[in-house]
């Protein structure tokens, strides 16, 4: 994996933008590092495409001050920052052949035609179309245009590319081998990519960081391991995965811990005090299906759960078993199929007990 410099390299500072009413983006921070591949994700609205423009120079902020490699660009037009971007439409020309249009930006710049055919044939190796400079868009799979817009937008050396949703117009498969693709050339060449996506696991194959984005903000900034294993808040536990949610009570403190209490066993959770909760304080206790345990009897673990087998989807490499409490909340525990042994042997309407270990699950606020 490439080595990512720790120091920011690009500084967003309070940066808000405004559409009349609309407050897109609403006063964001945000460092982002030499070489990383930092991802934006959110659902639809939440303000990703305007902050990419904003660092592309396509949108002014409203207020708020960007900074690249130190040097204050806020007011700079697109085409005097070290930037570029890619589109999610591609955006190349019908009539021209892929080399031209790969060549068209330095060309334009009236760079020497022998070093622009220099350059093109090393994005083309680059983006592994060596035998495709002739053809015309329309000749190309919907993943070589890809690669062409990718070439395209690389070849006059940026010091970040942004990307906006890059791999949307793919089909699954093809996006999942992409994703690799991309993360492949991002650290051959060691310049900083940052990538608009809504699909969380396109964001976690990709990232070095994810910026997670609800309501033009910043939810959580971490790398893929740490919104999926930490999530800060219940927007994030909900957004990045599945996740089961547990009411619970503050029913003791004990110096950096607390004990938490659910209604629906008799144990309780030891986890680490979280500042701003004290006793009697309702919060939740998030944990990953797959954290979970299931068996017909309780077992070792801190917390036991009654309920019941709704339904099991099996999903080859491992089943999901959607389990009812007493209360009516189906709890999702996450099987592996691995060997016949890791397999329980639960069907349809058997009454079972979830394992919940304490160091398992987050506690978010309410
Ligand atoms: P999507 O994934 O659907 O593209 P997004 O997260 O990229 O969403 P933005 O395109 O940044 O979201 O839009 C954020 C908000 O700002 C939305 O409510 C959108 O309608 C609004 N908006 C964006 N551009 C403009 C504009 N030029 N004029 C008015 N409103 C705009």
């Amino acid at each position: 994996m490439l080595k990512v410099d720790d120091t920011p390299f690009i500084r967003i500072e309070n940066v808000t933008k405004s559409f009349g009413d609309v407050v897109a983006v609403d006063d964001i921070s945000l460092e982002i590092r030499k070489n990383e591949l930092f991802c934006l994700l959110g659902g639809s609205g939440c303000g990703k495409t305007t902050l990419l423009r904003m660092l592309a120079g396509f949108e002014t902020p409203t207020s708020g001050r960007i900074f690249i490699d130190g040097v204050d660009m806020s007011t700079t037009p697109a085409h005097a920052r070290p930037t570029n971007m890619m589109f999610q439409s591609y955006a190349l020309f019908p009539h021209m052949s892929v080399a031209k249009n790969i060549a068209y930006g330095l060309l334009r710049d009236g760079v020497a035609k022998s070093e622009v055919n220099d350059r093109v044939a090393q994005m083309l190796k680059l983006v592994q179309l060596g035998d495709f400079g002739k053809r015309k868009p329309a000749q190309l799979s919907g993943g070589q245009r890809q690669r062409v817009a990718l070439a395209r937008a690389l070849i006059k050396r940026p010091k970040v590319l942004l990307l906006d949703e890059p791999l949307g117009a793919l089909d699954k498969k093809l996006r999942e081998q992409t994703q690799f693709e991309l993360v492949n050339i991002q650290e051959s060449l060691g310049i900083t990519f940052i990538v608009v996506t809504h699909d969380q696991e396109e964001a976690m194959t990709l990232s070095s960081r994810i910026g997670v984005m609800n309501k033009g903000q910043i939810a959580q900034v971490g790398t893929p391991r740490q919104v999926y294993e930490a999530p800060q808040t219940r927007f994030v536990a909900d957004f990045i995965g599945s996740i089961n949610v547990l009411e619970t009570m503050v029913v003791g403190i004990d110096g950096p811990h607390m004990f938490l209490q659910s209604q629906m066993a008799p144990e309780t959770l030891k986890v680490p005090l979280v500042e701003g909760l004290g006793l009697t304080d309702n919060c939740w206790y998030a944990v990953r299906p797959e954290k979970l345990s299931i068996g017909t009897t309780s077992d070792a673990s801190d917390m036991n759960i009654e309920g019941v087998v709704e339904d099991i989807a099996y999903l080859g490499g491992q089943s999901i078993y959607h389990v009812k409490l007493t209360d009516g909340q189906i709890i999702k525990v996450a099987q592996s199929n691995r060997t016949r042994r890791d397999r329980p042997a639960i069907t349809w309407e058997d009454k079972v007990f979830l394992g919940i270990d304490a160091g398992d699950g987050v506690v978010l606020q309410r």
